[in-house]
């Protein structure tokens, strides 16, 4: 029977998907060690890791014959683990692409919402006990529908984010990618991203944590931004370069932003939680109990093909 770690707390509904293997439960909320994940590549057949498992170069380096063949994502990101380091030592890595994909964009739909609307002023507002009632200019904010948003990767979430605007907001969508895509509804291709920050309303990354992603909201294109403009970042947290936008915010460069991610997480620099224009989510992407289950689906289903050998459902 092959031996299978599964390295967080799941919901309950995923564990009887792993019938079949000899199941060892880590249940701790938090990433694995150096050390953990040192051990798993020597003692298990596959590892059910996630976002924290930090599965850099070196980890594989270390364990000369890993006992593990498979590490099955849970998630679409997989920038904590070194896939090439990964393929180099015999391991083959997956992920759970699609199951994420409207959750995601609802979130950033949220954060969009409450950041143009304010709606995180307004709330501390309200528990602070400082409303002193509606009057015709209070806490006004931007107005959405009718706006231009900028998609900066026009992928799964990125397309799910855009058909929200488009045909629930009746936004303009325009986007930036490495190549135009072929869409059903209408939006524009920019191949230069400081020319489409400079043209829309709202700025949202949905592009994979990368080397070449890393850093790629920067001053640069921050400034390119109208000062009424908001950032949104789903995507993952070193795509914003923090350092930048918390001078952009603290100077007023842009209106606003709207943050699931962070460069350091779960760090937050002091600078960033003290500034209003800002809503804060502690990347909740993907949190729903039914898209938590059926990401945990799919990455039993790969583990469960990979030792069937059958071929799989989502390598990377
Ligand atoms: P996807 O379908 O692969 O889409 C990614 C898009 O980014 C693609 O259109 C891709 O372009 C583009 N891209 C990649 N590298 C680029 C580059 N260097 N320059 C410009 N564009 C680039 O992935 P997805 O399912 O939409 O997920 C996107 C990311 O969202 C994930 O990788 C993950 O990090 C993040 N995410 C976050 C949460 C959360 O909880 N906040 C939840 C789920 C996912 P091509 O089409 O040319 O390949």
């Amino acid at each position: 029977m092959k031996k299978v770690l599964i390295s967080r707390v799941l919901p309950e509904a995923v564990y009887p998907l792993l019938e079949g293997l000899d199941v060892t439960r880590r249940d701790q909320t938090s990433p694995l060690s150096k050390d953990e994940m040192r051990a798993a590549l020597g003692a298990f057949d596959g590892v059910l890791c996630t976002l924290g498992d930090q599965y850099s170069a070196d980890v594989f380096a270390d364990v000369a014959q890993p006992r593990c063949k498979i590490l099955a994502n849970f998630g679409v990101g997989y920038n904590h683990i070194d896939v090439a380091a990964a393929k180099a030592a015999g391991i083959v890595v997956t992920n759970t692409p699609g199951a994420v994909t409207d959750a995601t964009a609802d979130i950033a739909m949220t954060l969009m919402l409450m950041s143009a609307r304010r709606a995180g002023e307004g709330e501390r507002l309200v528990r602070a006990g400082k409303w002193e009632g509606w009057h015709p200019t209070q806490m006004l904010g931007l107005h959405l529908t009718g706006k231009t948003v900028g998609i900066v990767g026009m992928g799964r979430i990125g397309q799910a984010i855009a058909r929200r605007c488009h045909f629930g907001f009746d936004m303009n969508v325009r986007y930036y990618g490495r190549s135009p895509k072929d869409l059903d509804f209408e939006a524009a291709f920019h191949s230069d991203l400081n020319a489409l920050a400079a043209c829309v309303d709202v700025l949202v990354t949905a592009v994979p944590g990368s080397t070449e992603t890393r850093h790629m909201i920067n001053a640069q294109v921050l400034g390119a931004m109208q000062p009424h403009a908001r950032l949104i970042n789903i995507a993952r947290g070193d795509v914003v370069e923090e350092a930048a936008l918390i001078d952009a915010l603290q100077r007023g460069v842009i209106g606003g932003a709207g943050l699931d991610v962070y460069e350091f997480e779960p760090a937050l620099p002091e600078a960033l939680r003290a500034l209003d224009n800002l809503v804060l989510l502690p990347h909740m992407g993907t949190s729903t109990e039914e898209v938590r289950v059926d990401m945990g689906g799919m990455a039993v289903e790969n583990i469960q093909a990979f030792f069937r050998g059958n071929p799989l459902p989502n390598a990377v």
